[in-house]
């Protein structure tokens, strides 16, 4: 990047947000003195920080309640002990995509839509993550370039939706993302590009004039799926960041994962609704969890679900109600699930 430049000068002409990224916390130790608890507290699994490591933006930490391990924000990177614990039904790939994954990162399960695996990276590492297992390495379509990932497009037309997933997308530099975007532009029977990203809420500072600029001069349909689990994670510049994407023509929406401790409660499912229209966000998915080794202990039973789902929808305007859904390999789309 920046050929010619010395260290120094690529520091300065480097976007705020990549100094964040690079800025994130990753070693148990300083996220705990960051929120004043004491060192000693839960004891690690050293072996699951190799394979998946923590990490989280300052950003982030900063809307989590000081000294408090209970805190909903804190609770979703931080690695507890029970992460260790082997549960019958807990695998690596809990919803079959590596039975799915094409060349070029490309994941075709639906109809019209297909899931391109754009990175492996991401800005915070969320413990229960059903990604955290896969082998991005041999599924990652930017480094080809995205040519193998364009070339799986135009060998099938109905793919009209093309899902930038990952990993986060918004992990990737704009020069990368235009240039995908831009291509798929030439292809008239591409009409969306959708996001998933949790980008925008735990680095908001990602949203900037380079990310506006390809989005609004896109003439693909845009779809942003943000992913906040609690209210708490949608501050003052989550709101702005959200607002400056809607001023691209961008429609927002929120997918949420159900988990133990963190929003499952009513009132944690209202106030995280209310925070997202705030926002001019709003509620997709409500995703019971995979089934993802090392994810057991935010487990939430499908009754209990279901009990938050009827007490939620007694209290809130339609609208506000997320679609409480299962991915069941093998499906044509998510399960709704009854309640
Ligand atoms: C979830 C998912 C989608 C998107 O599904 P929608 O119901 O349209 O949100 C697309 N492809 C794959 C592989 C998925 O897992
Ligand atoms: S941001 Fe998404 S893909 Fe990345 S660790 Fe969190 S849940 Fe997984």
């Amino acid at each position: 990047m920046d050929d010619g430049l010395s260290p120094t000068q690529q520091a300065l002409t480097r976007p705020r947000w990549q100094a964040e990224l690079a800025a994130a916390i990753t070693r148990p130790a300083e996220l705990l003195a960051a929120l004043g608890i004491a060192v000693d507290h839960p004891a690690l699994d050293a072996e699951h920080l190799r394979s998946f490591p923590i990490r989280v933006p300052q950003s982030f930490v900063a809307r989590m309640r000081r000294g408090d391990v209970r805190d909903p924000l804190f609770l979703q990177v931080w690695p507890q002990p029970a992460e260790g614990d082997e549960v019958p039904g807990y695998g690596v790939d809990a919803v079959g995509d590596l039975a799915k994954l094409k060349g070029g990162g490309l994941i075709h399960k639906y109809q019209g839509r297909a899931l391109v695996i754009a990175t492996g990276a991401c800005a915070v590492n969320c413990r229960y993550c059903f990604r955290r297992h896969f082998p991005y390495g041999d599924a990652l379509a930017a480094r080809g370039q995205w040519r193998e990932t364009l070339a799986q497009l135009d060998a099938d037309h109905s793919i009209e939706e093309v899902i930038l997933s990952g990993g986060d997308p918004l992990a990737l530099a704009d020069d990368k993302l235009r240039l995908f975007a831009e291509a798929l532009e030439t292809r008239p029977w591409i009409r969306r590009l959708r996001l998933h990203t949790r980008v925008p809420v735990v680095l908001p500072s990602r949203v900037d004039a380079q990310l506006l600029a390809w989005l609004a001069a896109s003439r693909l349909q845009k779809v942003i799926v943000l992913h906040a689990n609690h209210g708490n994670e949608i501050d003052a510049d989550v709101a702005a960041a959200c607002a400056a994407l809607r001023s691209t023509g961008a429609q927002l929406l929120n997918q949420a994962v159900l988990l133990r401790q963190v929003n499952d409660t009513t009132d944690a499912q209202a106030e995280l609704s209310e925070r997202l229209l705030g926002a001019g966000v709003l509620p997709y998915y409500l995703h019971v969890l995979d089934q993802v080794a090392g994810a057991a202990h935010f487990d939430v039973s499908e009754e209990q679900a279901q009990t938050i789902m009827r007490a939620l929808a007694a209290r809130l305007p339609g609208y506000l109600v997320p679609r409480l859904v299962r991915e069941i390999a093998g499906e044509p789309a998510k399960t709704p699930l009854p309640w």
